[in-house]
């Protein structure tokens, strides 16, 4: 198949999928996965052989994966030669390289084949604008350039996809985003809230946050913009994971990957997540970093894909603390609602662990004094109620806009002590 009857074809499995009941859904999938355990998993050196039942297989994570990167693809790929790739034009022959941002020696690496490419493209055309996709339509894409999956939609004739590379800061492609007048913008919220700070000319029809967690804060900020709801793409290195309905709904990509949940304590879940529709690189049972709300009720609009409320960060953001109870972990989501709460007026923050009993909070010079103030005592009461032992540093600094790396206005910075 060429690419584009991949898209086409993606496209109208994903549609088709969305309008089954869930008892049909569950069927479909159960298929689906189990083709992908018997056919596609063991051509990974790592697996070898299908497993009786998918819970047989061991859990796997970055670590692991990064570790014995050849094993876990079927063209025996290795890391060094994935990084050599990504470091030319992210080719390796016919197959497309890429990595995620982060800190270096915490970089995941992914390699898809040219199919999955554009099954990808389907995919999220499907999800995310499917009414536009007929009338034409220009998806702007701002993002880190080593996500590596964009470069082949530019040819397609129902789109036209420009790429505007994050890392190289607004100002140097402003003029042609706006001459590119796209009509749906996918990018990290930090950017979009930028758009809106700096009155940006775009008139999109959809508006998606990707690539970053999403933060309360930003949402109004960016709506009253743009005029328009907010949509998220929520995907990582290791793929698509959920994509905003038309009716709001934050739905997961049940219809190409199965998801498992461990809890994560507070009513929160960390997903292990085996995606069955890729035969490069196998992904199985593996987990992710990131801590979810599942959402109780089903959405509005009908699909049978299940909804997650919120995503509320990464698990490697989570503050650790010690205490005479024992050890205490407090999730981003708290700490992040903790000092918003404190004051309407704050609409902008750091939090960082710096220590193992240090936390640095950083607000703006003009947020007034006492808002400040009500942050920092609303920090210290939350670590006090948890009987953890930290103390916490109130800085004034502004808080520039940052390219190179991933926004997180919570962040534990124990890296060594883990
Ligand atoms: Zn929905």
């Amino acid at each position: 198949m060429n690419g584009l009857a991949e898209a086409a074809a993606s496209f109208a499995l994903t549609r088709w999928v969305s309008r089954k009941s869930r008892a049909d859904f569950d069927r479909w999938q159960a298929g689906a996965l189990r083709h992908f355990l018997d056919s596609d998993l063991p051509r990974a050196p790592f697996y070898g052989k299908a497993p009786a039942n998918l819970a047989d297989l061991p859990v796997t994570d970055k670590a692991l994966v990064m570790a014995r990167f050849k094993d876990f693809n079927i063209h025996g790929l290795t890391a060094a030669q994935a990084w050599a790739a990504l470091a030319r034009d992210g080719r390796a022959g016919a197959l497309t390289v890429g990595a995620s941002t982060g800190t270096s020696g915490n970089r995941g690496l992914f390699v898809i084949s040219e199919a999955e490419k554009y099954r990808w493209l389907g995919t999220i055309l499907a999800k995310a604008a499917p009414d536009l996709v007929w009338r034409g339509m220009r998806v702007a894409v701002i993002l880190p350039q080593n996500t590596g999956l964009y470069d082949s939609a530019r040819t397609s004739h129902l789109i036209k996809l420009a790429f505007f590379d994050l890392t190289k800061g607004p100002e140097s492609w402003r003029g042609a985003l706006e001459a590119f007048d796209p009509t749906v913008v996918i990018a990290p919220p930090k950017i979009l809230r930028h758009f809106a700070n700096e009155g940006f000319r775009l008139r999109p029809k959809r508006v998606f946050s990707a690539a970053e967690t999403l933060d309360p804060v930003d949402r109004p900020v960016i709506e009253n913009f743009f005029r328009l709801p907010l949509d998220q793409i929520y995907m990582a290195t290791e793929g698509l994971f959920a994509v905003t309905c038309r009716q709001g709904g934050l739905h997961l990509a049940e219809d190409s990957v199965f998801f498992e949940f461990e809890p994560a304590g507070e009513g929160l879940v960390t997903p292990l997540v085996t995606a069955f529709r890729r035969r490069t690189q196998i992904m199985a049972r593996y987990r992710m970093n990131d801590v979810l709300r599942l959402s109780k009720e089903p959405c509005r609009c009908g699909s049978p894909l299940r909804c997650v409320d919120e995503i509320v960060g990464r698990m490697d953001d989570a503050f650790r603390f010690t205490s005479p109870d024992g050890p205490i972990l407090v999730t981003p989501d708290v700490l992040r609602n903790a000092v918003l709460k404190a004051d309407r007026r704050i609409d902008d923050f750091r939090l960082f662990q710096t220590g193992p009993e240090s936390i640095e909070l950083r607000l703006p010079p003009t947020l007034p004094d006492d808002a400040a103030v009500a942050a920092h005592q609303a920090v210290r009461a939350l670590v006090e109620i948890r009987k953890a032992a930290a103390t916490i540093t109130l800085v004034r600094a502004s808080l520039p806009l940052e390219t190179g790396r991933k926004l997180r206005r919570v962040e534990c910075r124990l890296e060594l002590a883990r």
